[in-house]
């Protein structure tokens, strides 16, 4: 039953353990493991009344990353808490075989598991070692929540610290357990348990008849420590010990990556998003069971950054805690669970999902409630109500008329699609996007990139004309219906003119038309205007000129980055350009937003104190850089406003799209 009872056996030692309380320990582990058991069934029946989601497809790529979770890969990409961590993980996993090895020789009297050399290299030193680690691990988790105290470990749930210290405790009497028989027996193999033996020297004062009335006490308190814990694992946010490989396993592999699950508007009955737990899938709410409270989610999350009311870690256990309290209807969860504020502030970056160790998925979820308050509710910021006005009257979301929409190229003679036949065979068909067609800052893109391809005597042609807003901004306010429209419109318009190649200088548009109006019938291969024209510079199709050696950073726009996992081209384009290229200390997947994200490059009324574009441009600024270079239009206009805030009237960060950096330097 114990493994150190068994221990004691082993070595024909009779402690006085009244039977009463081993039939006690009985009935408690019985009692433990019905407990545990209903508290399992609980939480399943809650995850089958979820709504359909597919976990079909890439099933190795899955098993790897549970096969990462489960050796501790995933948890320690960060060291401190990571090493914290693994010695829980490893201490408890060993600590775990050894109870029922002993299990399995005492209780049911299998012989062979404790023979000769066994004995000693598992059964003593290594368990011993990997106790020590577990209680180094659980002093960590004290000193980190209890000391350092970092914010976004505050508020987790109030079992918190009293799980984490019956870890430490039953590791503890363990070990007052086997130094009480090491103690008593004069075990001449001591040294092969240094844990144990520690405490037989500290206990060797005491007579052999205290340790003999000691011993079957702590050894109940030892056992009935674990019992208890079994029983509360299902209540408590210990679950995630069992549920977060298969989370893993489940959390969606490849992209389209955080979309809201889809609406369909022919149905007899319309959910419009998230209203309570009936509407969530059954991966929503198993996500919810998953969470750690580790808080890394929050750590990275620019919203909570900028002190607005979002803190992701604390969406996902308010969301669990009122549907374990409340069951499926809670409701509503958009604006009471989870607040109007915290919805609206999240620019839908994936940091949080990038920086989970167990593949939980907050934006389909925040998206989802967000969708709530704007379909079903009607409350919205503003700014959001300004955009889907805008939408709806002109199909784009800025001032300024549709017909403007061909403005930006004046005076380039660009070949426009009529069918890409008619176009002459282009090798290219170009993707403008509303912010180039409207704002006059990023109009200056896409006249930079058709001197780059007039320069590369790429033939293209550009869509402009004809194009409709991509729908994500509709998407990402949860206007999913407008998103519904336009996505169909622009499928319909592409498909019909034959298009099947893209290009497009705005990671918005890039991740519409290249994963998420697969669902509408429109599969295209799209290119970044990154991938082209760094492909065309190692083609030799573009020739530079030397420039100068300023210093430059480069910022990571989410949407290319994360969702589309774009890192590497713009930075081969910057390093051909011959610039000094220094990174911000948050770069990659790891890159901080730039603030635009979810609408917000169209509202602002739900930001903190702080400013996410001022945060980032501080950041850029501290590199010593003169120019910030970024690859998306959205990006680049928070950029431009935040050096504007925080820069000095010496000293003002230039903001530039490195296609421009290029169009600058090509030696024609
Ligand atoms: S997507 Fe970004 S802004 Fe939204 S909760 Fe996650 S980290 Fe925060
Ligand atoms: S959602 Fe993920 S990152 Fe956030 S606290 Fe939970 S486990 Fe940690």
């Amino acid at each position: 039953m114990n493994a150190l009872l068994a221990a004691t056996a082993t070595r024909e030692v009779q402690w006085n353990v009244p039977d009463g309380l081993v039939v006690f320990m009985y009935a408690s582990m019985a009692a433990a493991l019905a407990i545990f058991a209903y508290g399992i069934w609980r939480r399943a029946r809650i995850w089958r009344l979820g709504r359909p989601y597919s976990v079909r497809g890439r099933p190795w790529l899955r098993t790897r990353r549970m096969l990462a979770g489960l050796a501790q890969v995933t948890v320690l990409r960060r060291v401190f808490p990571g090493v914290m961590h693994a010695l829980l993980y490893y201490g408890f996993l060993v600590l775990f075989a050894a109870t029922v090895m002993v299990f399995l020789y005492d209780d049911l009297g299998i012989d062979g598991v404790f023979e000769g050399d066994f004995y000693l290299w598992f059964e003593s030193l290594t368990v011993d070692i990997f106790g020590i680690l577990f209680l180094v691990g659980a002093g960590i988790g004290f000193y980190r929540r209890y000391v350092v105290r970092p914010a976004y470990l505050a508020r987790n749930e109030p079992w918190d610290a009293l799980l984490l210290g019956s870890l430490f405790a039953i590791a503890l009497t363990g070990f007052g357990l086997e130094g009480i028989r090491i103690e008593a027996t004069a075990d001449p193999w001591a040294s092969w348990s240094p844990g144990g033996n520690v405490v037989a020297h500290a206990v060797s004062p005491l007579s052999d008849g205290v340790l003999e009335d000691v011993f079957p006490w702590l050894w109940g308190l030892h056992v009935l420590m674990w019992h208890v814990l079994l029983a509360a694992l299902p209540f408590t946010k210990a679950l995630h010990w069992f549920t977060t490989p298969a989370n893993l396993f489940f959390a969606r592999p490849v992209a389209p990556r955080s979309v809201p699950t889809p609406t369909d508007f022919e149905a007899e009955e319309v959910r419009l998003g998230i209203k309570n737990a009936s509407d969530m899938t059954w991966k929503q709410l198993f996500d919810l069971d998953s969470c750690t409270e580790c808080g890394r989610c929050t750590s990275v999350c620019p919203a909570y950054a900028s002190g607005s009311a979002l803190d992701p870690k604390r969406v996902i256990i308010d969301l669990r805690d009122a549907i374990r309290a409340r069951g499926l209807a809670a409701e509503p969860l958009a604006g009471d669970v989870v607040s109007y504020e915290a919805l609206w502030a999240c620019t839908t970056c994936r940091a949080c999902e990038e920086a989970c160790p167990v593949g939980i998925e907050h934006v389909p979820t925040i998206l989802g409630l967000r969708q709530n308050l704007a379909m079903e509710q009607v409350r919205m910021p503003g700014g959001v109500s300004d955009l889907v006005a805008n939408l709806e009257a002109r199909e784009h979301p800025f001032r300024g008329a549709t017909a403007g929409r061909t403005d930006w190229a004046e005076g380039l003679d660009v070949p426009a699609l009529g069918s890409v036949a008619e176009a002459g065979g282009a090798e290219v068909v170009y993707w403008i996007g509303c912010a180039a067609a409207f704002d006059e800052r990023a109009q200056k893109i896409a006249r930079a990139v058709v001197r780059v391809l007039r320069h590369a005597g790429v033939r293209f042609a550009v869509v402009s004309s004809q194009e409709r807003c991509n729908g994500d901004v509709a998407r990402r306010t949860g206007n999913e219906f407008h998103y519904d429209l336009l996505a169909r419109e622009n499928v319909e318009m592409l498909n019909g003119a034959g298009v099947t190649t893209l290009l497009t200088h705005c990671p918005h548009c890039l991740e519409q038309l290249r994963y998420e109006y697969e669902r509408f019938g429109g599969r295209y291969e799209v290119r970044h205007h990154s991938a082209l024209v760094s492909a065309l510079i190692e083609e030799g199709r573009v020739r530079l000129r030397p420039g100068e050696r300023e210093r430059v950073t480069y910022h990571d726009p989410c949407y290319l980055g994360r969702y589309n996992r774009e890192f590497d081209a713009p930075r081969r384009v910057l390093d051909v350009l011959g610039v000094e290229r220094v990174e911000m200390p948050r770069h990659g997947a790891e890159s901080f937003c730039c603030g635009a994200g979810g609408g917000h490059a169209f509202f602002d009324e739900t930001e903190g104190p702080d400013k996410v574009n001022q945060i980032r441009t501080r950041e850029a600024a501290a590199t010593g850089a003169t120019t910030v270079v970024t690859g998306c239009p959205f990006c680049l206009t928070m950029l431009a406003s935040g050096a504007r805030a925080v820069g000095t009237p010496e000293r003002t960060l230039r903001t530039m799209d490195f296609v421009e950096l290029v169009a600058e330097a090509l030696d024609e």
